[in-house]
Order: C-alpha cells, then structure tokens, then sequence
C-alpha cells in the first residue's frame, strides 16, 4: 500500500498550525447589528420569537449600540416603527420621524458608529408592502393586486435623503422596486449627499425566513381587499440564481456601492455567484428566522450556541460575504474579542 505524499492533516495537528493556514477570518468589523427603534422613552420591547432582540425607545438604543461597540460592533443598521401608519407610509420619509431621531442621538452618543438605515415603505405603510398599492383596475384577474413600482421610487428617494440630512453614514434600500437605487442616487446627489454611499438588498429572495423579523418590525402584510397577501410580486423566487446576477448587474448600473444577498445560509450559493462575477464588496443579511432557528435549538440544549454561530458567520464569510447583517453581531463581537485576549 502506498503511502500518501500529499498529507493535508499535516498542517491540521495543532491550532497554532491551523491559524497559520486558515483561509478566511471573521472579526467584529465584519458584522452589522440590526436594531429596531421606535418612539418613546424607557422602552425595551422583547420580540417573542427573536430572544436577546428587542424593540428600542431611542434611549434604550443609544445604550444598546454602546454596549455593542464596547463589544467591537461597529456598525449598526436601524428599522424604525413609526407611530403612526398609513396608506403612503408619510412616516418613512419626515425629516423629523423616528428613524432620524435615532440617526442624530447615534451621532452624537457613539460617534465612531457606522449607522446605516433600512430604506423601505413596509414599516410604514398600514397595508405592510414595501411600496404604495396600485389602484385597483376593473375587470381580469388579480386587479390591483400589485405594489405601483415606479410611484414608490420618489418615496424611497425623500426617505434616503431624509436619514442622510439626519447624518445616516450609508443607506440601504431593501424594497426591490425596479430603479430605486438610480432614483436615490439621483436624489442624494442633487441634495450634496454624493458621499453617502448605497447598500443595495439586490438579491432578496421572497420566503418563510422572515417571520419573526415581521414581528419585530410589526411589517407582515395586512389582510385586506387589494392587499397583495405576500411579497412575491417584487421579491425574488428562490429557485433562481441567474436572475439575481442580473439584479446585481442592475444595481450595480444604477451605482450601487455594496450588494446583498438576503437571507444568508440558504444563498450561500448566491453569495459566491456575486463574489466570483463582481467586484463590489457582497454583504450577507443572516436573517430573522436564522437566528430564532439557532436559539432555539440552543435554549433546548440541543446545540452549543457560540460555537454554531462563529461558523455560521464564517461560513458567509468564507462563501464571500464581506459584510454580515446578523442579530448575533454583539454576542458575536464579544466571543471573538474574548477569543484574541
Ligand atoms: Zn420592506
């Protein structure tokens, strides 16, 4: 029997010979924390199937995103809850609504943060769909069962502008109407936001994964005469990978500065797909149902939580993914900082 030359686990015989030869690193500056901020004072809202998140009174989250940068996280994402909803979503875009309440006490309080805000209707608007709603035509079927694509883009356009006059480092459209980021550029040029650059959400798959994020951001589509019932109309299907290249391509045109894919450990595939055929930097969003999926089976004993989640996440880095959006960011922060001594 010949005895193999080529021996990989040579190199596998200690950590000190495995550090020297890992092909891909997470570190905290890798990760953004997703948070959820809505009006009040004092208030720290559990969201049932999401343990460990909450939703944040502007107070509560200039104390959470300290936490989280004592921790190492050094960017955060906001998702505001208005107090009011409507059928336009006119909370998404005042200067003074609570997302650029949150922006300007981040700048002030922990001004080292990257803070970057979801730009998107759904929160907004009392119908639940990320755009203003087609009015509803006589006659065929699904009349009116559709979100008006090209009527929401000015919106998305006055909410981007709107968190860059707050001071929003970077913005990021997770709508998927067809020319927003052309349109927000657009308007953040003409406004002397050229700095300010996009994340795009450019392959987001229409699935059950974000469940207990529509709990949290109080976003699931409303039931309803002319209400789309889900978000299958403009998301993506998720059998398909050629058409989120050509998303990206789009987005990419348009100007977009990243690009994401959405969820994460599924369309690992997809990450890499983007890596291999562009050269902007790829974030991964490891969602909602991810992260309950993991707590869970961790609560239940069933898995060792800190290990499950440092692979997780370096698996999306090792499939591509520059930048991770994950719930797990903090606690993830703090397993790698502890880790380094
Ligand atoms: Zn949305």
């Amino acid at each position: 029997m010949p005895f193999p030359q080529d021996r990989p686990r040579r190199m596998r015989r200690n950590e000190a010979l495995r550090s020297l030869v890992r092909e891909t690193a997470l570190a905290p500056d890798d990760l953004v924390w997703p948070l959820f901020v809505l009006p009040g004072k004092r208030v720290r809202n559990p969201v049932k199937s999401m343990p460990g998140v909450f939703q944040l009174s502007v107070d509560e989250l200039v104390a959470e995103a300290q936490a989280g940068y004592e921790a190492g996280v050094r960017s955060v994402i906001l998702f505001g809850i208005p107090e009011h909803k409507d059928e336009i979503g006119s909370g998404a875009y005042d200067e003074n609504g609570i997302v650029p309440q949150a922006i300007r006490a981040l700048k002030e309080s922990v001004p080292g943060l990257i803070v970057m805000t979801d730009v998107c209707m759904c929160e907004y608007t009392d119908h639940g769909h990320c755009g203003i709603l087609e009015p509803p035509r006589a006659g065929g079927p699904g009349q009116g069962l559709s979100v008006d694509n090209d009527a929401t883009l000015p919106l998305l356009a006055k909410e981007a502008v709107a968190h860059a006059k707050a001071g929003a480092d970077i913005v990021a459209p997770s709508d998927m109407m067809d020319g927003r980021v052309a349109a927000i550029r657009a308007a953040l040029d003409a406004e002397d936001f050229g700095d300010v650059p996009i994340l795009s959400y450019a392959a987001k798959f229409a699935g059950a994964f974000y469940g207990p994020f529509r709990d949290a951001a109080e976003s699931a589509p409303r039931e309803g005469p002319g209400v789309p019932k889900d978000r299958k109309g403009y998301q993506m299907d998720p059998g398909n990978w050629r058409e989120a290249l050509r998303e990206v391509a789009l987005d990419v045109a348009e100007g977009a500065d990243m690009v994401m894919v959405k969820p994460a450990v599924p369309y690992l595939d997809i990450v890499r797909l983007i890596r291999d055929r562009f050269e902007l930097p790829v974030a991964a969003y490891h969602v909602s149902g991810e992260y309950a999926m993991i707590k869970a089976a961790a609560e239940r004993g069933w898995i060792d939580e800190a290990r499950v989640v440092l692979e997780t996440l370096l698996c999306c880095r090792r499939a591509g993914a520059d930048l991770i959006l994950t719930y797990y960011a903090k606690e993830a922060a703090g397993l790698l900082t502890g880790k380094r001594r």
